[in-house]
Formats: structure tokens, C-alpha cells, sequence
């Protein structure tokens, strides 16, 4: 019988990611609720200890794949190695981050499994037969999902930042389970040959807790510099709307909405941005919403915590400002 809430942890250069830890904590609260255990699966190299963090976040076991020929994300092998452990041990349920590795691998996993997958969910929780229940948004935002992800196991993979982390506890040690590779790296169909790393030394929007956005109000791409001032004193990331975008003013990396990134930072500062629901398909989900703009009937308004209804190039430079005093004291 299918037994058991798990999950895929993710990790970069030997380091695991925040993801990891938050769908090793939405398993461990699923777990209680069901009264079943947790187990993790961890693929990589240079892992040693590494792992045992995992259980600070609530994973009873981690299946570990150490392994130098699947140092960096492969998919077709992780997706082999994965549905290997997973036809051996049938797990009820598995969660995966809706990061960009999580989304690939997840519906290659799915597909190889021959189970559904709820995508990109914000809410996962159990019913009364302790089947898991998934909410996703959908039509760009517009309206949420419940879906019942069928089949054994039933998957799931959550938007990065959204799953509340637990609060870790250091006592707790995870069972390890040292998997050999169990595949011929000379048989794989992809190698990784080069990584070029962005050398910019900006902060990823996906993984920033803090995002200032520039749409169309901010009229040129040399006025950027505004919230780029704001966003290092936050340590925040610099974002666009789709129109600053296409106006060629920022790069399509920074693009924030339907056809760009996801993110769901603490706090998300809209600067002339209007509110189309395109954007706030990439952003809604992000904990404090404010927006600056100088029309107070801009739909932006609607979703933001906090309004500035002012000229942005009057308010952000107050804002850096006043911030910087509060960081002088
Ligand atoms: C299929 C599809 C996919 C799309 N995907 C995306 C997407 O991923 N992301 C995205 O962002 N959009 C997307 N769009 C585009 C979206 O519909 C909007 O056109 C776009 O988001 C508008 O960008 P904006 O808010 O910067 O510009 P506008 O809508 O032109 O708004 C500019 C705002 O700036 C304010 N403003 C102007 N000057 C100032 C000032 N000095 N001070 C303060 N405020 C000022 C104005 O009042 C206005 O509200 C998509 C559209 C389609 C059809």
C-alpha cells in the first residue's frame, strides 16, 4: 500500500536550496496530519552531510544519490533515479518545488510514473480520506483550483516562497539511505559541458525576498537607476513589467508576470505599474503588495497592502532617502 508523504529536494553546487526546505516542510505538516512519516530524495554531488539538514526540517529518511556524474541537473537521469526509488518504496504522495528544475523534472517524473501532477500549487492539504488536495491558481490568477491529483503517488509541486518553512530543529537527524546510482553514465543522453554563471551578482527574482518593479511609468531605461539605489539598500531584486520589456528598457530575465517569472517575495514595491492581470499573475502571491503610481484608479491598487498615489520619481527617491536614515540610526 502506498505509504508515506515525499518529497524531492533540490540543491546547487553541494548547497541545498531554500526550496528544499520548503517542500520538506509542507511534507512534514502532511505527514502529522495523516500520522505517516516523511522521507526526502537527494540527488548530487559532494553531498556529504550535507543531507542531515533535511531532517531539521522534518524528514524522518533522505535517499541519497552522491554521485560526481550527477553533479549537475540531468533530466532524463534524475528523472530515471527518482522513479526507480519511488516504484521500490510507493510513497502516497510527492512534492516537488515549482522552481525551473522542479517544474521540468516534475512532469517528466509524472509522466514516467503514469500519475497526475497539480503544478505550481499554493496550498496543499489533506481530506477527509487523507487524500492530498492541491490549490493552484488559475486563468492567470484570476480564480484558484482544488485538484485531487490522481494516481499513486499522488504528485504535487509548490510555487517557491509560498510553503511556510518550519522552524528547524537541530536535534533531529534524518535516516540516511545511500542509494548507488544504478545507471551507466555512459549511457546518459545529456551531459552538462559548461555553466555559465551570471556574473552580475544580482540577486535571482525568484529567490529574492525583496523585489522593486518598473513598469511603463518609469518612461526609460535610464531611470532604473532609482530603484536600482532603492533595491541595494533592501537587497532587494530590480523587476519589470512586460512593457518595460518589450520597450527593450530591461532585459526579459527581469520580466514579472504571465509570460515571465513567478515570484513571491515578503514584499513587492510596483513602481508605474499599472496592474494588468497579466502581472499580477507573476506577483499576487507575494506576502506585502505596495504599489506607487499616480493614478489612484490603477487596478494595481486593488491587490496592494499599501498605496502611494504619487509621481514615482518624486516618491521612490523620498523613499531611498528615509530609508537611509532609518539605516544610518
Ligand atoms: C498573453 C499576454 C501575456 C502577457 N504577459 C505579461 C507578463 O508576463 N508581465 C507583464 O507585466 N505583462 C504582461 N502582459 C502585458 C500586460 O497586459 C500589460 O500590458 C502590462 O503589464 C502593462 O505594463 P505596465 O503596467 O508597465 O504599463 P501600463 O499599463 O502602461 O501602466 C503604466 C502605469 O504607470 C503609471 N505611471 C505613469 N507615469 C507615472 C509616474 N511618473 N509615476 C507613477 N506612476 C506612473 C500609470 O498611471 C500606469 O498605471 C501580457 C499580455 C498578454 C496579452
Amino acid at each position: 500500500m502506498a505509504e508515506g508523504i515525499w518529497f524531492v529536494a533540490e540543491q546547487r553546487d553541494g548547497q541545498l536550496r531554500k526550496v528544499s526546505f520548503e517542500v520538506a516542510s509542507t511534507a512534514r505538516r502532511l505527514a502529522d496530519q495523516a500520522g505517516t512519516s516523511v522521507a526526502g530524495i537527494l540527488i548530487g554531488a559532494g553531498l556529504d552531510g550535507v543531507a542531515e539538514k533535511l531532517g531539521t526540517y522534518g524528514a524522518d529518511k533522505v535517499f541519497v544519490v552522491n554521485d560526481e556524474a550527477v553533479g549537475q541537473y540531468l533530466p532524463m537521469a534524475y528523472t530515471q533515479i527518482i522513479a526507480n526509488i519511488v516504484k521500490e518504496n510507493s510513497p502516497a504522495v510527492l512534492i516537488l518545488s515549482a522552481s525551473t528544475q522542479g517544474k521540468d523534472l516534475s512532469a517528466r517524473l509524472a509522466a514516467r510514473l503514469g500519475v497526475g501532477l497539480a503544478m505550481d500549487c499554493i496550498e496543499l492539504g489533506l481530506n477527509d480520506d487523507k487524500k492530498l488536495v492541491a490549490k493552484r491558481p488559475i486563468y492567470a490568477g484570476k480564480a484558484v483550483a482544488e485538484v485531487l491529483p490522481l494516481g499513486a503517488p499522488q504528485m504535487a509541486t509548490t510555487r517557491p516562497n509560498v510553503m511556510p518553512l518550519l522552524e528547524p530543529d537541530e536535534s533531529k537527524k534524518p535516516e540516511i539511505v545511500n542509494q548507488p546510482l544504478g545507471l551507466d553514465p555512459a549511457e546518459f543522453k545529456t551531459k552538462v559541458v559548461d555553466i555559465l554563471k551570471d556574473t552580475s551578482g544580482k540577486i535571482e527574482l525568484t529567490e529574492a525576498d525583496i523585489i522593486v518593479s518598473g513598469g511603463r511609468g518609469m518612461k526609460g531605461p535610464e531611470n532604473y537607476n532609482i530603484l536600482e539605489e532603492l533595491a541595494d539598500l533592501l537587497g532587494a531584486a530590480v523587476g519589470a513589467s512586460r512593457s518595460a520589456v518589450d520597450a527593450g528598457w530591461r532585459p526579459q530575465t527581469d520580466q514579472v508576470g504571465q509570460t515571465g517569472k513567478v515570484v513571491s517575495p515578503n514584499l513587492y514595491i510596483a513602481c508605474g505599474i499599472s496592474g494588468a492581470i497579466q502581472h499580477l499573475a507573476g506577483m499576487s502571491s507575494s506576502k506585502v503588495i505596495v504599489a506607487v503610481n499616480k493614478d489612484p484608479e490603477a487596478p494595481i491598487f486593488q491587490k496592494a497592502d499599501y498605496g502611494v498615489v504619487a509621481d514615482l520619481f518624486d516618491a521612490v527617491p523620498l523613499m531611498t532617502q528615509e530609508l537611509k536614515k532609518v539605516l544610518e540610526e
